[in-house]
């Protein structure tokens, strides 16, 4: 056993309003300089939806010439040196400004100066980049008017025959983003120049800007599309988990400015050596539960003391007891990773949204507040559980259904205690909880 401490976010999408305010102050924090204008380190995006970048979910699209090893490592196809070079030179597999969508603003003395029209506002939109007139035809949240139009989302599409879509069916739900600070980075093993690595002490990944040598590699390799060039710098930049901050102490820009609260941020342990393993599980399936397994319980007598041997700090690992990433994966066991199938083992899960019961597939004659119906009425949920499990246990409905009964059951459970009644102990025994 090696263990290794990595810095671990969970994000509870119930709580995600949309409001961008994450975004917004991530934004002035990292990116708010040329040659990042159209970059958002932080996303929030919409479900359905096309997500930012466009389409970052249709891996085949992207996929290209990569590949994983027989250690779970993604290295180019074998193929010829030719074909290694035309992919390194030409890369073709990233998104265009028009996936990103291009930054605009407005000319705002046009503002005051425009006659007036019919349409407000009277500006035309600009480029924030070249400065010209420029026609807008698709940002990362125009998506919110489709309500589960399966068209535009890979991840729908796959399920869109499991899903009715009707009109009562009808849903969207917010999901924010950031680098996963993979425990296995395909960023990492992607860069030719050895710029891109792996904090040992805390897992945040980062780009050495002084090696970098603007591949883009980085760019392609990462599934999740967390990696973005600087086209002013010529250089590869992304989210750096705000390490000048959490080292002095204080959380990322994202999670102390979050108006829901939603953001948990801590410590967890890991068995770096059982990483590998864990990345090449054959069935996607497995995957989920083959993450959870390289975690570490950091009660256990026998991790603590590997955990000094690899010299891992006592107040580090008093941190990881305490941290609500183990307590939301392990103890109550409600987070979930997002796409596990892409094998780079994220470290940033997610609470499944508890949507409520559309009243006419359950026919209980309930809004769905009642969660006590809400438990026995869970595939009744308006947000159907294949999409979540296409999105968090890469198809397998039983985890996702077992979360959001664990949901269910805790929300039934202090409804009734915050409204003066007796506490229901069979519904929380029923998904092996003892309390709140
Ligand atoms: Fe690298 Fe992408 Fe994973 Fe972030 S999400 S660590 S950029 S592979
Ligand atoms: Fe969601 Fe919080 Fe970001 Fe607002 S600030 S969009 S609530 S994650």
């Amino acid at each position: 056993m090696r263990v290794m401490a990595q810095l671990a976010m969970v994000m509870n999408l119930d709580k995600c309003i949309g409001c961008h305010t994450c975004s917004v102050t991530c934004k002035q924090a990292w990116t708010n300089r040329a040659g990042v204008e159209y970059v958002w380190f932080n996303n929030v995006e919409t479900r359905p939806g096309q997500g930012y970048p466009r389409t970052y979910q249709d891996q085949e699209r992207w996929k290209g010439g990569w590949e994983l090893n027989r250690r779970g490592r993604l290295r180019l196809k074998a193929g010829g040196r030719l074909r290694k070079l035309l992919t390194i030179f030409a890369n073709p597999l990233m998104p265009s400004i028009q996936d990103y969508y291009e930054p605009w603003t407005y000319d705002y003395d046009r503002l005051f100066s425009a006659p007036a029209t019919q349409d407000t506002p009277v500006a035309r939109p600009r480029s924030l980049i070249s400065g010209e007139p420029t026609k807008i035809t698709w940002s990362a949240n125009w998506d919110d008017n489709l309500a589960g139009d399966p068209s535009p989302d890979p991840v729908l599409r796959k399920v869109s025959d499991q899903v009715k879509l009707e009109f009562e069916r009808a849903f969207m739900f917010y999901l924010p983003r950031i680098c996963e600070h993979c425990l296995n980075p395909s960023c990492v093993a992607s860069c030719p120049s050895g710029a891109m690595y792996k904090r040992s002490e805390d897992g945040i990944v980062l780009v050495d800007q002084d090696r970098c040598r603007g591949w883009r590699m980085c760019v392609t390799g990462c599934p999740y599309k967390k990696v973005y060039f600087n086209h002013r710098t010529g250089k590869a930049e992304k989210c750096t988990m705000c390490y000048p901050r959490v080292e002095v102490g204080i959380p990322t820009v994202c999670s102390e400015t979050c108006v829901g609260r939603l953001r948990y941020l801590g410590l967890i342990l890991y068995d770096a050596d059982r990483v590998a393993e864990a990345a090449s599980v054959q069935d996607e399936k497995d995957l989920y539960e083959a993450q959870r397994g390289v975690m570490l319980d950091p009660h256990d007598p026998e991790v603590i003391a590997a955990a000094r041997a690899e010299g891992i700090p006592d107040d580090w690992l008093e941190a990881a007891r305490s941290s609500p990433i183990h307590k939301l994966i392990f103890e109550y066991g409600v987070a979930l990773p997002l796409h596990p199938e892409y094998r780079t083992m994220p470290m940033v899960w997610y609470i499944p949204p508890l949507s409520p019961v559309v009243d006419v597939l359950a026919g209980t004659g309930h809004d769905g507040e009642d969660a006590g119906n809400l438990f026995g009425a869970i595939d009744a949920l308006r947000i159907p559980i294949g999409y979540l499990a296409e999105l968090f246990t890469a198809g397998d409905p039983a985890p996702v259904r077992g979360v959001l009964q664990r949901l269910a059951a805790m929300r039934s459970y202090m409804r009734r205690l915050n409204l003066g009644q007796k506490a229901d102990e069979s519904i929380a025994t029923a998904v092996g909880m003892t309390g709140p």
